[in-house]
């Protein structure tokens, strides 16, 4: 009882504390009212109204239905002001949630896919984050997201547009789509290049592959970071490798559990992650998709039986993962 009670008072102080966060999609974070507006335009809109968004939501729970959700809101995409519309919503519950530091995947391979230019897109976002920022509610920095399922030359292009215009707001670039498709050492030659353009590389893992994805990620990939890699709880030796290594992995609970990353009725694996010593932080993947908040996630943990103390320690371990981030901007 005293455990879940500190749990309790924990996310009490959380809740006004100020946050980290280190795994969220633009795309994925646009929220649902502004989904409605985007789509009314149409003259069958595929959001008429909020409830046909939580229809969606509810309709969740396998990766077929989510991507093509997640299809749905990038149509709504439509020029560069509806890019910031979407960056709008975003910084608008990062600000609401006190979220101090937020690095956000953002998909030029997407943007030239819904047939729109890189940077006029990329100017668009830039004025919602330095207007945010200015008015001091916390700090952005972006991941360029490479499409895992559009392979590594739609990967190379995303860092010639980065080299043709770098954004100093970009400090990273990430491996996300479709974990089935390509290998990861297909992109090992891109992040090469990725990294050393000073840029710092994440890779989506172990999230609907199984622990072999996460390490092949390390190996051929050498991410800082892991987006999820919950699957490397079914290989001891790679929770082991994870937890020396200290590589931290940005598990997203809800989203795990609406695209069927962990089947219904089986115990999500974070407790076994922070009980083997990896360091993890918790997100939000896609806020406006899920219907979900940087707080919803702590709480979802303290309900599956994270202590006070495991929580405090994702917390911290966000917070140190942000400062790694900005030395390695430094450097
Ligand atoms: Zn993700």
């Amino acid at each position: 009882m005293t455990a879940r009670r500190d749990a309790q008072a924990f996310l009490h102080r959380f809740a006004s504390a100020s946050k980290f966060e280190l795994h969220l999609h633009l795309e994925g974070a646009v929220p649902a009212a502004t989904l409605v507006r985007l789509s009314s335009r149409s003259p069958k809109p595929i959001f008429p109204d909020v409830a046909s968004v939580r229809a969606r939501r509810r309709a969740l729970g396998s990766p077929e239905a989510f991507f093509a959700f997640y299809r749905d809101i990038c149509r709504q995409l439509n020029s560069p002001a509806d890019y910031g519309l979407a960056a709008r919503g975003l910084v608008a519950r990062l600000a609401r949630e006190n979220v101090r530091w937020a690095e956000v995947y953002v998909s030029p391979a997407v943007v030239e896919k819904i047939g729109l230019d890189w940077f006029d897109v990329r100017d668009a976002l830039e004025s919602v984050f330095a207007e945010h920022e200015a008015r001091g509610r916390g700090r952005v920095r972006v991941l360029l997201d490479f499409v895992r399922h559009w392979g590594p030359e739609g990967a190379s292009r995303v860092l010639d547009l980065h080299a043709e215009r770098p954004w100093p707001r970009v400090v990273g670039f990430g491996l996300g789509g479709d974990e089935t498709a390509f290998a990861a050492r297909d992109f090992a030659e891109v992040f090469r290049r990725g990294r050393k353009a000073g840029l710092f590389p994440v890779v989506h893992a172990g999230e609907w592959a199984g622990p072999e994805s996460v390490a092949d990620a390390l190996l051929f990939l050498k991410p800082v970071r892991i987006a999820h890699g919950i699957r490397a709880v079914e290989d001891p030796a790679l929770l082991n490798a994870l937890a020396r290594t200290g590589i931290v992995c940005d598990v997203c609970p809800t989203s795990n559990l609406r695209t069927g990353a962990v089947p219904r009725g089986s115990p999500h694996p974070l407790l076994r992650m922070l009980r083997s010593g990896v360091a993890v932080t918790l997100s939000t993947d896609d806020p406006g998709l899920f219907g979900t908040t940087l707080l919803g996630e702590f709480r979802r943990a303290a309900v599956w039986g994270a202590t006070a103390a495991e929580l405090s320690r994702c917390a911290v371990v966000a917070r140190q993962a942000a400062a790694r981030t900005r030395s390695y901007n430094a450097t």
